[in-house]
Parts: structure tokens; sequence; C-alpha cells
């Protein structure tokens, strides 16, 4: 019913009232209530500090520990909300030892808090392998909420929200990126990925390379901040239009839909085309790939990587 409130003694979520329906109920004193022994993923800003919800700021308050990512950087999250909770750092260098360490305490019984520099804790960030240490010792964990960057790129995209995957970042190596563009799903499922500002306009190549000039693409940039900004639109477009700045900065979410029957360019294989060209011109194997080469609009050496790409995917 709305209004109403359950308790529980064991978990977090419970020891207080609980809302429904987004009411707010005068019996709501969670700002009383101690919090319970475990570990608490605290979701910050990821730019907008107003994006911290007041149940964050309650944990972070209360926590007997804040293990944070970058100690430097949650320190001035800290500051600005008044907040004296001790911090400790959990990075993913450290994460091994850390996550032991930390462990300890919360089987002693501490109120843990995990944040990451920005956004959600274990997203492209540190949290998960603690996250599983409590599971297996039988720790309650909670998740508390907030900003990512991922979901909020897709809810303002435009694109199918039904059903979709988040792959963080893409490898830096050209053929690896590629490899991974190839063997996504091409489902309708809006495919979201994090990216640096000095790769996106490689990773826009090879994306239409892989999926065709045409291939509908949308970027969320500086999402929550002053110059938050979303392009839409064909990826070779997208791609001239943020070649044509000086610097491209920022932080940046890629995602995209490759259509289910969109055959692209290169979903022939340069190996078929190539063997085509060897029996119908009698062509030499290395004359044929220049034509290849030359026909796709790409380098000869490009073509020779792409050549053996498929012939490691055939092993
Ligand atoms: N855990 C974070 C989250 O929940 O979104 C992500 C951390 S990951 C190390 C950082 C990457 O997330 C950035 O390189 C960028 O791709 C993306 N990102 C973070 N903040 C963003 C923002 N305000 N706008 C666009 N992308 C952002």
């Amino acid at each position: 019913m709305p209004g109403d409130v359950c308790f529980s003694r064991t978990s977090e979520s419970r020891t207080r009232p609980f809302l429904f329906f987004m009411t707010v109920s005068p019996a709501n004193h969670d700002q009383d209530s101690p919090l319970a022994p475990g570990l608490y993923l605290v979701a910050t800003p990821i730019g907008n500090l107003e994006d911290i919800t007041l149940r964050a700021l309650r944990v972070l308050r209360s926590a007997d520990r804040i293990a944070c990512e970058d100690t430097r950087q949650t320190q001035k999250l800290l500051n600005h909300f008044g907040i004296q909770t001790p911090t400790i750092s959990y990075h993913l260098h450290n994460e091994g030892s850390r996550a032991e360490e930390l462990l300890a305490q919360l089987q002693e019984g501490s109120r843990i808090a995990v944040v990451s520099d920005a956004g959600t804790p274990g997203i492209s960030d540190p949290g998960h392998e603690l996250v599983t240490a409590a599971i297996a010792a039988g720790i309650a964990v909670f998740p508390i909420p907030g900003a990512n960057a991922a979901i909020n790129a897709l809810i303002a995209s435009g694109l199918s929200t039904e059903s979709f995957t988040f792959h963080g970042f893409l490898p830096a190596k050209e053929g690896q990126r590629r490899t991974v563009l190839e063997q996504l799903a091409r489902d309708g499922a809006t495919h979201i990925f994090y990216e640096a500002p000095h790769r996106i306009l490689d990773t826009l190549s090879d994306l239409q390379t892989t999926f065709g000039a045409a291939q509908h693409v949308a970027i969320g940039r500086e999402l929550t901040k002053l110059h938050e900004e979303f392009l839409r639109g064909p990826v070779s477009e997208l791609r001239s239009q943020l070649a044509a700045r000086a610097v491209v900065r920022g932080e940046i979410v890629l995602l995209f839909s490759p259509a289910q029957n969109d055959a692209g360019p290169t979903t022939r294989s340069i190996a078929a085309d190539v063997a085509a060209l060897m029996q119908s011109e009698s062509l030499s194997e290395k004359d044929a790939l220049k034509r290849v080469a030359r026909e796709r609009g790409i380098g000869k050496s490009e073509a020779y990587r792409e050549l053996q790409r498929e012939q490691n995917r055939l092993r």
C-alpha cells in the first residue's frame, strides 16, 4: 500500500521505512537509523554534483570507512558535502590485497562504502572483486543507486532500450577492436561502449568499415556537465563532424545498433573476394589482395591484416 513501511533486522534496506510509489511518508526516519553492517556500493555523480542521492550522502556519512578508487578525488566530493568519514584507497592495482583487508573488517561487522571516481562502482571501475568476496563470506551487499554514464547515454540516445548490451571499453589496438566490432550481435539490441576522446575518431572509422557509412550511431559526451552534448546520425557524418574539431575532449559513451539485415560492406570476407579474383582473373594472391584493397578503399597492409584476422577467426 502507498506509504506502507516494512521492517526487518537483517537487511539495511528494510531496517528503515520503505517508501512505496514514491510517496514521502512522515514516518520516514531514514537519517536516524543506524547503518546495518555490510558492503555499500555507492554511486556518485558523473559530473553534476546535484546527482548525488540523499541516501548516498547518508551512507557515506555513516559508514565506518569509504574505500575509494582515488582518495584525493573522493575527498573533493566529501569536502563539498561536509563528510568526514575516513577513506582508504581501493583501486585496480591493489584490488586483490585491499579486498582481503576490507573483507576482514566487514567480517568484524564494519560498514564499508565503496566509491569510484565517478558513477557506479563495479561498472568499468573497481568493486566487483570485493563484491564476490563479500558474497562468498556471507556478508550483506547493498547497492546505493545513482549516476551511470552508460544508462544515461542510452535513455537519451533514441536507440532501443528494450534490449541492450554494455561492453565497457573497446580494445585500444585496432585489430582487436575490429574483431570485437565484427563479432557484435546484429539482433536489434543496442551496443554501448565507453570510449576515450583521443580514440573516438579511430573507433568511428572502424565502425564505418565494419557496418557501413550509413550505420546510425549516437554519442553522449560530457553527460550531466556544462558542455553535455549528444550527436546522433550516420557514422560517416559524426566522424566528419568530430574530425572538423581542433580536438575532441571530454568523456564519451558510444552507442549503436547494427541493423538486423544490414549486410554492411565487409560482411563479404576479404578471403572470399581474393579467392574469387584469383579464380576468375587468374591473379596471384598478392595482386588479388591489392585489387581488393583498392576496391574497398583501404591500404594494402590493412587488407592483409584483415585477411589474417579472418583466417585467425576460422582457426
Ligand atoms: N563507473 C562509471 C559509470 O558508472 O559510468 C564509469 C567509469 S569508466 C572508468 C569512465 C568512462 O565512463 C569514461 O571514459 C566515459 O567513457 C564514461 N563516462 C563517465 N562519465 C561520463 C560522462 N559524464 N559523460 C560521458 N561519458 C562518461
